[in-house]
């Protein structure tokens, strides 16, 4: 069997306690395909269970299968049901329940039930947890009071389950004793209304459209934490990923999982073989780490030319982040983390390109006159009648065609009254019309993992019927500063110190490159204090940004401190401005040690961080966009490096800064771009065309 719709519930054991999202209320959450719908919250359970009973009604009536889950014991340990009713047939000791259970959102009387049940074993318990003030007689409020009862602590698949809670438990962190009681009359209740069409596992075949489980979202804990957005309350996202990551699940793993023995107990979906669901719940959840030496690159007595540089980062990096589904209006700047396709196809039906009129074409030539049929056509508001052969209908642009018409006449090549209207043909039959999915065809992939979402991406991604997209979650760009002549901007100095320059400067860089900045601050030539830092950046940052000390120099600590990590990749590479770029791994996480000079600090960035963050972010690797101008400068080198000059384009023409020196700071504000002269000796002539890259293609 297969299901279209999961439904993960997180069912509730306590009272109402108001509007404000609770941790310990009800959520519930519905995916389908791959992808979830927000969770949503249920104050109360009477909320809750009109809900799912609504949801289960319209799940039906559209004709789809359902998976639906509930996080609570579905039944108690062997002899239970006998004890207390003659029976362990787990729907009588369900029907049970739900005639004794009194279920109001501020009261209930599970306590008091608990406790009378309690009187019909010998000994003290089995239940045991009292939440409220008074005493109930045969409740103790210990587990350890009772005694002699006669009852196994934990059924077989809690047992199995490492972590999960004996039923018997009512109170206390963790406790599902109340949920159980609390929801078995739900249960009881679904079954009766949806009858036949309603099914319960493990207990009976799941030959119907719904079927009922036990499921416990802690299997899936490590991917859970793993996954977690900022901001949401965990058991939201705990049905989120859990319906998520079923309704993805390969059919024969589904299958495996759901070959339990029909035990009256129950049984916990998944905790027999939990590594099934966890790894198709890690999946994409955490990528795999880089390799410890994926900057390594042989280094001859060579400077390694840029365009091997730029290589050796593309075919050796990969994404680090994990994944997230977020609401489509939420995802310009992200990217895409899967391929999409589209739900519906653009135009979902045939519509007019114009408003005029419309008849069944072609027109022939001269003078045409048409009826009109009363009504009209608009956009949203369709005409649902047959227009008839030989006569015309009001229709405006965007409304769908009405049967019986296939052509639409512009209204100003029209003389229109009440009754009639006049053209003169010839007319094309279809003129005017736009064909349905003529934009794009429902199921056709529209966009593909690693694009980085545009605004226009938005609309088609919205005209194709998708409300929820899998992106990557934003990349974390810690950026510090290095050097003990430094001195935060604004503060007073002496002449020996200078301005940190590249810290606001790269901070600004990485967040017009979309990715969430972590200021690190500044850090000392002292090598103890650098490691101490990145030690804590590396908690926090996906990747880390430096600058200074990125040589093989007394002072150089990035570097030295990267060496004796194993990961340090001292890369020379063979363009100007430019020193040294320290790469390495700490603890995890990339590092990228830019030289100090600003200059170099803000080349280097744009020309290597900025296409390795994006593949890093889960993006596609990019090349920045030049563009060919002539150049307003007369200048030559030598072979075997690539320069770039800070420039900007006057006239059309591009400029460049008169001094080269890489320390002038002044220059990266005087420029809106680099021109890049490539490896080859040259000799620019002004008018030659040279290739110009904006800053607004590299940041
Ligand atoms: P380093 O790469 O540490 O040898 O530094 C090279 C040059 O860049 C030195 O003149 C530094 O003072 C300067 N420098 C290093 N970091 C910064 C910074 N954050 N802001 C401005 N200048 C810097
Ligand atoms: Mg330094």
């Amino acid at each position: 069997m297969s299901f279209d719709t999961f439904l993960m519930v997180d069912w509730s054991g306590g009272n109402d306690r108001g509007p404000k999202p609770k941790k310990d209320a009800i959520w519930t959450c519905v995916a389908r395909g791959g992808s979830s719908d927000e969770p949503i919250y249920h104050r109360n359970r009477q909320n809750a269970e009109a809900w799912i009973t609504t949801l289960l009604d319209d799940e039906l009536a559209a004709g789809r299968r359902v998976f639906a889950g509930f996080d609570f014991a579905f039944g108690y340990p062997n002899g239970f049901g006998e004890r207390l009713i003659g029976t362990d047939e787990p729907f009588a000791i369900w029907d049970w329940f739900a005639e004794r259970v009194e279920d109001k959102p501020t009261a209930n009387n599970r306590f008091d039930l608990a406790g009378e049940i309690n009187g019909l074993f010998s000994g003290v318990g089995p239940f045991w947890g009292n939440g409220l003030q008074r005493d109930i007689p045969d409740l103790p409020r210990k587990g350890r009071d009772r005694h002699g009862h006669g009852m196994n602590e934990k059924r077989a698949a809690e047992n199995i389950a490492k972590g999960a809670f004996p039923v018997w438990q009512l109170a206390g962190a963790g406790a599902v004793g109340s949920q159980v009681i609390m929801g078995l009359p739900m249960l009881a209740r679904l079954r009766r209304r949806f009858d036949t069409a309603l099914r319960v596992w493990p207990f009976e075949p799941l030959d119907s459209p719904v079927a009922i489980v036990e499921v416990w979202p802690s299997l899936i804990a490590k991917a859970v934490a793993a996954t977690m957005p900022e901001g949401r309350v965990k058991d939201a996202h705990q049905v989120a990923l859990l319906a998520e990551v079923l309704s993805r699940l390969p059919l024969d793993t589904l299958h495996t999982l759901l070959n339990a023995p029909a035990t009256p107990e129950g049984s916990i979906f998944g905790a027999d073989q939990p590594d099934l669901l966890i790894n198709a719940a890690m999946t994409g959840a955490t990528p795999p780490p880089l390799r410890n030496d994926c900057f390594a690159m042989p280094q001859g007595a060579h400077w390694t030319p840029v365009a091997d540089a730029l290589d050796h980062l593309r075919r050796n990096l990969s994404a680090v982040t994990g994944m997230e589904t977020l609401d489509l209006s939420d995802t310009a700047g992200r990217f895409l983390a899967e391929d999409v396709t589209a739900e519906r196809s653009h135009p979902p039906a045939a519509n007019a390109a114009v408003d005029g009129y419309g008849f069944a074409g072609p027109a022939p030539a001269g003078a045409q006159t048409m009826p009109l049929v009363q009504g009209r056509a608009a956009a949203g508001q369709p005409y649902n009648d047959m227009v008839p052969k030989g006569q015309a209908i009001r229709i405006l642009t965007g409304a769908s065609i009405p049967s019986g018409v296939d052509t639409v006449i512009l209204q100003e090549d029209v003389t229109a009254d009440d009754r009639h209207i006049t053209f003169h043909g010839p007319l094309k039959q279809g003129a005017n019309t736009r064909n349905a999915g003529e934009d794009m065809v429902a199921g056709q992939t529209i966009l593909s993992s690693g694009r980085h979402l545009q605004p226009g991406d938005l609309a088609m991604l919205a005209a194709a019927g998708i409300g929820r997209i899998k992106v990557r979650k934003r990349l974390r760009v810690g950026i510090l500063s290095t050097g003990d002549e430094l001195i935060e901007a604004g503060k007073p100095a002496d002449v020996s110190k200078i301005y940190d320059a590249n810290r606001p400067m790269l901070r600004a860089v990485a967040a017009g490159w979309g990715y969430d900045v972590i200021d690190l601050g500044r850090g000392p030539d002292d090598r103890e204090a650098l490691r101490a830092q990145l030690d804590e950046a590396a908690q926090q940052t996906d990747v880390i940004l430096t600058s200074g000390g990125a040589s093989a120099g007394d002072e150089d600590h990035i570097s030295s401190l990267l060496e004796n990590s194993g990961s340090l990749a001292l890369w020379r590479v063979a363009m100007k401005p430019g020193r040294p770029l320290a790469l390495g791994i700490w603890q995890g996480v990339p590092v990228f040690g830019l030289p100090g000079n600003p200059v170099a600090a803000m080349v280097c960035s744009l020309i290597f961080a900025r296409p390795a963050l994006q593949v890093l972010a889960g993006g596609d690797w990019t090349e920045p966009q030049g563009f060919e101008v002539p150049a307003e400068f007369a200048k030559s080198k030598k072979e075997g490096r690539r320069e770039y000059l800070r420039a900007r384009i006057v006239d059309g023409r591009a400029e460049i800064f008169p001094s080269e020196g890489s320390g002038r700071v002044s220059g990266l504000s005087w420029a809106t771009g680099l021109v890049e002269l490539d490896d080859s000796a040259q000799k620019v002539a002004r008018g030659d065309l040279v290739r110009y890259l904006p800053f607004s293609s590299l940041i």
